[in-house]
């Protein structure tokens, strides 16, 4: 049976892009399916677009994801290296087959020479191929004595593949099914660069046959340069052994046309990175999901489902769940739209299923003391089920417990009625009396209090809420009266009792 390995080979060119971390996580998802293994490939052969720290932001995201890799750069493996940068002489050695096989050759043209050719070709259609190869200053075009000369001269060239003349392209994609290309439309890409330096085509095609890999899943984007990878590995003599493709559908903008765009993010107040990131030409920050509050788990279930749906209802997923139900049948062709609010949604979902200690150091920072398992509980409680993102969550009790007397006039005026201040004067006067101050007591108390006045209860509640918490709505009103205890309760009320009737 075929070995299941998988590949996830980001260029270090900046920070991860919410679309490489999908994809990342479906080729998680294929090997931990099928028993096979995770690698991650470094490709940095283009050097003049190398960002320091960028692989080291790679690794933070994937392992702040839980996505691990079995091989790495950081964790070895049999094919070692894993850095593309540390693999120069595999390239060459490569290369060199194929010059030697007549499957590709020098190029010395200059940009000059190129833009020439391309401006002579008015419609711009000019390619480098078959039928114009001829005409420039190449191997095929030049005699070998002239070849030799210009070589032993160090004159700067480049080494290109014969793209061959009338031949068919035909290889299945497993998201697209047959894709077919006619070779005449492709041009006779650089293999290597005049700096030595490999190009993505071919350094991508040589590791994906030294490593191994099965199974090629990666953004749509390279589906144009699929023809020429296979185009290559028939060269090399691979095609027999050519890992399966499976381009995955774009993500797209949450609204209007086009691919999600790193500037959509902050266009639109969301994040598109995973981590924050320090863009150092405008010198800002840019937070990423985990920042914003976004919890690994939302993130990954959402991420999963974009894209992919495993044809049921169900939408919450585990990690182990995902990787049960994941296959590549069941990622669709067209593009999804990235909406933010269902990764709330899944955030909101996620976050109900944290302990009640995973809140206690945030919950004790906003209230600046310590606080007991059983206070702790009650406070989640009163918040949680409110909240999105754990920032929420101490936010609303940092405002409730902060509250200083400030109303909003208008919600005053709507709803401190003629019977609030006599109402809840008549409370605040039995205040004192309530023998445990629990929700419970609080509740009943009140109760028996003001309809014993003559009022009713229920049209009091607001009024209370108001002067307990400022605000017109929120969460349980006895709860927090408890949480927030009998004196604190009986300040805030009287300083309500004081100033709301002048204000009205
Ligand atoms: N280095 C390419 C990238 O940055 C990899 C594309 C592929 O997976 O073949 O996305």
């Amino acid at each position: 049976m075929q070995k299941i390995r998988v590949r996830f080979a980001p260029s270090p060119t900046g920070s991860l892009h919410i679309g490489g971390v999908r994809t990342a996580l479906y080729n998680y998802l294929l090997a931990k399916k099928l028993g096979g293994t995770f690698i991650v490939r470094i490709e940095d052969t283009d050097q003049s677009r190398f960002v320091p720290g960028a692989e080291e932001y790679i690794f933070n995201s994937l392992r702040w994801l839980g996505l691990e890799e079995d091989e790495s750069p950081l964790k070895g493996g049999p094919f070692a290296p894993y850095r593309q940068s540390e693999r120069m002489s595999i390239y060459s050695a490569h290369v060199d087959l194929l010059l030697n096989k007549g499957l590709a050759y020098y190029a010395f043209d200059s940009t000059e020479d190129l833009d020439a050719a391309r401006a002579a070709q008015l419609d711009g259609s000019w390619q480098y191929n078959a039928a114009t190869r001829h005409e420039m200053r190449n191997s095929l075009s030049m005699s070998v004595s002239e070849v030799e000369t210009l070589l032993a001269n160090g004159t700067p060239y480049v080494v290109r593949l014969k793209v061959p003349k009338n031949e068919e392209i035909r290889f299945h994609d497993e998201v697209r099914s047959w894709v077919m290309v006619h070779s005449s439309t492709l041009d006779d890409k650089v293999l290597l660069k005049s700096d030595g330096m490999p190009t993505y085509h071919l350094a991508n095609v040589v590791d994906d046959h030294l490593m191994e890999i099965s199974h090629v899943i990666r953004g749509e984007e390279w589906l144009p340069s699929a023809p020429t990878h296979v185009l290559l590995y028939r060269a090399f003599g691979w095609e027999a052994t050519m890992p399966q493709f499976a381009h995955l559908p774009l993500l797209l903008k949450p609204v209007g046309d086009g691919k999600l765009s790193k500037r959509d993010g902050e266009a639109l107040g969301f994040p598109v990175f995973p981590l924050s990131w320090m863009d150092e030409s405008r010198n800002v920050e840019i937070p990423g999901f985990r920042e914003k509050g976004y919890l690994p788990e939302a993130l990954l279930n959402f991420l999963a489902f974009l894209g992919w749906n495993p044809g049921t209802e169900q939408e919450l997923f585990s990690m182990d769940e995902l990787v049960q139900a994941f296959s590549l049948e069941r990622i669709g062709k067209s593009g999804t739209r990235f909406d933010i609010q269902k990764a709330n949604w899944f955030n909101h979902h996620y976050l109900q299923q944290k302990s009640d200690d995973w809140f206690k150091e945030g919950i004790e920072d906003v209230l600046g003391l310590p606080v007991p398992a059983e206070t702790l509980s009650k406070w989640v409680a009163l918040v949680k089920e409110r909240c999105t993102f754990p920032n929420d969550v101490y936010e609303m009790i940092s405002n409730l417990t902060h509250f200083n007397g400030e109303v909003d006039q208008i919600l005053l005026k709507e709803k401190w009625h003629a019977d609030a201040s006599a109402g809840l004067e008549v409370f605040l006067g039995s205040i004192d009396s309530i023998g445990s101050w629990t929700a419970v007591e609080i509740k009943l108390a009140f109760t028996t209090a003001v309809e014993g006045a003559g009022f009713k209860s229920g049209k009091l509640l607001l009024p209370l809420r108001i002067a307990i918490t400022g605000k017109g709505a929120g969460p349980d009103l006895m709860l927090f009266m408890e949480l927030v205890g009998r004196n604190e309760c009986a300040i805030r009320l009287r300083n309500a009792l004081r100033r709301f009737p002048e204000l009205i």
